[in-house]
Parts: structure tokens; C-alpha cells; sequence
């Protein structure tokens, strides 16, 4: 594949300006990057070849391009380390953020990201989290740049006792703040959970009758 043609599959995904590096990147260190469905549970992930198969990122369609192109240093630094120290340091280990660090700092000089994004990642540098989703500051910065989907709403916008519906149908009531995330109960089995303040949900309007 030539670079043009990288570059028209790229951008889609990707901040334009962010291309020639990237690029680069891959070329420099034949990065194998596919891109996947939506999955909830993480923004992309790095599978190690095996019996002579080349090394994998995938990353998830979805996420916008600020989101998305944090996703591909993430794991990039994976490769990275996992080429140089095999199984010998943990994933995340102070060997990994400095590697993320090291392929994050360009992009940030190079002004890719907007400020609040930009100025999350200097905060960050010193203790870089191990995923965006659990670095609510970042996450928040981030989300900001995702379109809005259809009648969903944070759940952190929603006043306690509120009434909500997951997208795949479940019903929960809001009932207070847990440390930074929200204890709720589902309405059909009175089961208590644990939910992210930036789950995506549907505010349902009933009547507090209090049943
Ligand atoms: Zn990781």
C-alpha cells in the first residue's frame, strides 16, 4: 500500500495533521494497525505475534480522533515494549509510560490536540493512567470531541433518584455518589451497582410514585 493511500484510510480516523507522523511511526516500526466495532469493554488492544505472525494493534472505530489516535500511542508503546522486554516487565510498568510518553510528547508539541486535552496530558505525564477510561479528567476532555449519540445522556448529569434506562434496555435508578462514581439500583431485581459517571444512558420520565 502506498502512502496515499494509507493516508485516505487514515484521516478518517485520525487528526490530519497528526498523519505524517503517524505514518512514520508505522513505517519506522512496522506497526499493523486494524481497526474494529465498537467494544465497550476497551478503545483497542496490542496481541503479540505468535509462531511467526506479525504483532497487532486493533483500535475501535468509534472513537474520535483525539481518542483514537491516544488509543494507537497506547499501544504502539506496547509493541514497543513488548518487542524490547518480551514478558520480563509488566504491561504498564514504568518501561511502558515512558515509551508512551516518549511517542505522546510530539503530537503534543506539534499542537495536535486541543488545549484541554493537551494540557490533561501534561498533568498526566507523571503518572500516566493505564487506560482513558479510567482517567475520568482525560476521559471527560475527550468525550467532548465524540458526536452526540441520539437521546443519551451522562449519567453524571442526572439529579439522584432520577430514573434511567441502559441502551440495552435494562432500567436503574440513580441513588448517590460513590467515591467518583454512582451507586444505582436496577429497578427490576433491587440489585445495587456501580456505575462510571460518564455512562452513556437514556433519562426515563415516570411519575415518583414511589410504587
Ligand atoms: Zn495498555
Amino acid at each position: 500500500m502506498r502512502q496515499e493511500e494509507y493516508k485516505n484510510i487514515l484521516i478518517k480516523y485520525i487528526p490530519e495533521a497528526a498523519f505524517e507522523q503517524v505514518y512514520a511511526l508505522m513505517m519506522r516500526h512496522g506497526l499493523r494497525i486494524v481497526v474494529t466495532r465498537h467494544r465497550k469493554s476497551k478503545h483497542g488492544d496490542f496481541r503479540p505475534g505468535v509462531k511467526g505472525k506479525p504483532s497487532i494493534i486493533t483500535i475501535n472505530h468509534s472513537l474520535n480522533p483525539f481518542a483514537f489516535l491516544i488509543t494507537l500511542l497506547h499501544e504502539a508503546a506496547h509493541q514497543l515494549v513488548w518487542e524490547k522486554y518480551k514478558r520480563s516487565v509488566s504491561p504498564h510498568g514504568p518501561e511502558w509510560k515512558k515509551k508512551f510518553h516518549e511517542l505522546l510528547q510530539p503530537f503534543v508539541l506539534q499542537n495536535i490536540f486541543p488545549d484541554g486535552i493537551a494540557s490533561q496530558l501534561e498533568q498526566d505525564h507523571l503518572s500516566i493512567k493505564y487506560s482513558t477510561s479510567v482517567d475520568l479528567p482525560l476521559a471527560r476532555q475527550l468525550k467532548e470531541y465524540d458526536k452526540p449519540r441520539q437521546g443519551l445522556v451522562l449519567l453524571e448529569t442526572l439529579p439522584n433518584q432520577t430514573q434511567f434506562r441502559l441502551p440495552d434496555g435494562k432500567e436503574f435508578i440513580k441513588l448517590s455518589r460513590r467515591r467518583k462514581n454512582f451507586l444505582c439500583v436496577d429497578v427490576a431485581n433491587q440489585r445495587q451497582y456501580i456505575f462510571n459517571p460518564l455512562a452513556e444512558v437514556i433519562a426515563v420520565n415516570k411519575p415518583n410514585d414511589n410504587k
